[in-house]
């Protein structure tokens, strides 16, 4: 009997290869093949966090009309021959479902965490058919995806290279910085421009030759048709929650938790510091707390827009929440201290600068026996301007949402989640615009 469902399938590859984005490419093929109507390609991004993933931690979903049985036949034929069950950590999942199960599993998936026990409880309850290999645990991603509803979608094309190619990838590098030249902004993060570097082909062993990020497939296939490169076996345009900050909660510092993703405001609270390794540091605080928040080496340039941070900047920050820092992805300046300094001032007799009379006694010239009780007092310029700011696109995480996406009214911190609410008011005259 024929219906309309969803495939879930996560947990395929290993450190070594596969792809889950690929099995599902190849899957979406077979069921072609035999018959069945494909409609939608999904690739679900979870949360980056969890530390069982291999890379992006990414799971896909079909929309899929046909035979359920069939299809759910196929699909664990096509887990059973492509994934990489020889590693220790490699536990597919496959869900075939017929109605819809609960989004809130996706989106505690996507900001939080679950358990292969609470798949399995949530599979059971809703009566859909599912098979776990090895320990099971790739029925969490499986059943996210299948349950995945997105409130903001992006697209991404991928090119997939052949099993026995594995060795090489040859990707004309001139050739993707034109493809972004001819489709930025709608397509974004092929190459990343300040570090003169191409970001969408990748460097592990997985069968990935490259992929473009855009807003639609339209767009993404326009891009693609710029790229000159080995001939891909497989290319499959899926639609994704890329791109869509999907993994961020709104934060209030002292109430965040290990390993979920978030957007917080507060003050600046110490200078930043460059440690070991380039990584940049500094403490925000809020409602007497304070977290350190982390700008890691890769992030490159970004790390100078922190380092301009003062204490008394208010500032809105987005990321990871890990091992007691927010390792940041943006961060908007929401108001800028006033840099003040202070000095003796120039005495109004004789025009030479004085020097202090002593503590709480005023400034004396030591030349004319002149006096004044006030310093002088000077405004330094600040180099910042309030804003939004990200990690260059060779550092950003797949969920995160780059600025090039951002509304008019979000850039101005006026819309929705990234309304600025509650970030210091100092400075407010200093506006000016965000870098990108
Ligand atoms: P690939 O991109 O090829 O799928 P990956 O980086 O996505 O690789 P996986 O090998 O799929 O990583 O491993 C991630 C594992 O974590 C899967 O078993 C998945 O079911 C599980 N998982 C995903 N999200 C969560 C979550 N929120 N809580 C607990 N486990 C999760």
């Amino acid at each position: 009997m024929v219906g309309i469902m969803r495939v879930g399938i996560d947990d395929t590859d290993s450190p070594e290869g596969m792809c889950t984005t690929y099995l599902g490419a190849v899957l979406a093929r077979r069921l072609r093949r035999e018959g069945c109507r494909v409609s939608e390609a999904l690739l679900v991004r979870l949360n980056p966090n969890v530390p069982h993933k291999t890379r992006g931690n990414a799971a896909i979903a079909l929309e899929v009309e046909g035979d359920p049985d069939g299809v759910f036949a196929l699909a664990c034929a096509c887990v059973e021959e492509l994934a990489d069950c020889s590693a220790a950590e490699t536990n597919p999942g496959v869900v075939v479902a017929e109605h819809p199960l609960p989004p809130a599993f996706y989106r505690r998936a996507v900001t939080g965490f679950c358990t292969t026990g609470e798949a399995i409880a949530l599979l059971d309850a809703c009566g859909v058919r599912y098979r776990g290999y090895k320990n099971g645990r790739g029925l969490i991603g499986a059943a996210a995806a299948v349950s995945a509803v997105f409130s903001d979608t992006t697209c991404e094309l991928l090119a997939y290279r052949s099993h026995e190619e594995r060795g090489r990838r040859v990707v004309d590098r001139e050739s993707v910085f034109s493809a972004e030249d001819a489709t930025y902004p709608h397509t974004w993060d092929s190459v990343d421009r300040a570090n003169d570097v191409v970001v969408c082909v990748p460097h592990t062993p997985d069968p990935v030759l490259f992929g473009i990020r855009g807003e639609s497939p339209e767009w993404v296939h326009a891009a693609r048709a710029h790229i000159r490169s080995q001939e891909p076996v497989i290319e499959q345009a899926y639609l994704t929650n890329q791109g869509t900050d999907a993994h961020l909660l709104p934060g209030s510092i002292g109430a965040m938790e290990e390993g979920r993703s978030y957007l917080v405001a507060g003050t600046v609270a110490s200078l930043p510091l460059t440690g070991r390794g380039g990584h940049v540091a500094f403490d925000l605080a809020d409602g007497g707390h304070a977290v350190r928040c982390m700008a890691y080496e890769p992030t490159r340039g970004f790390r100078t827009v922190v380092r301009q941070l003062v204490p008394g900047d208010g500032v809105v920050v987005a990321g990871s929440f890990r091992r007691g820092s927010v390792n940041l992805e943006k961060l908007r300046v929401c108001s800028l201290q006033p840099l003040i300094t202070t000095r003796p001032p120039v005495c109004g007799a004789c025009g030479r600068r004085m020097t202090s009379a002593g503590l709480g006694k005023g400034y004396k010239c030591r030349h004319c026996g002149g006096r004044s009780l006030r310093p002088e007092v000077s405004r330094a310029r600040r180099t910042l301007s309030a804003g939004w700011y990200e990690v260059p696109p060779s550092a950003r995480r797949h969920l995160a949402k780059p600025l090039v996406r951002f509304t008019p009214a979000e850039l101005a911190g006026a819309e929705g989640r990234y309304l600025i609410a509650d970030c210091g008011e100092t400075g407010r005259e200093e506006t000016g615009s965000h870098p990108s």
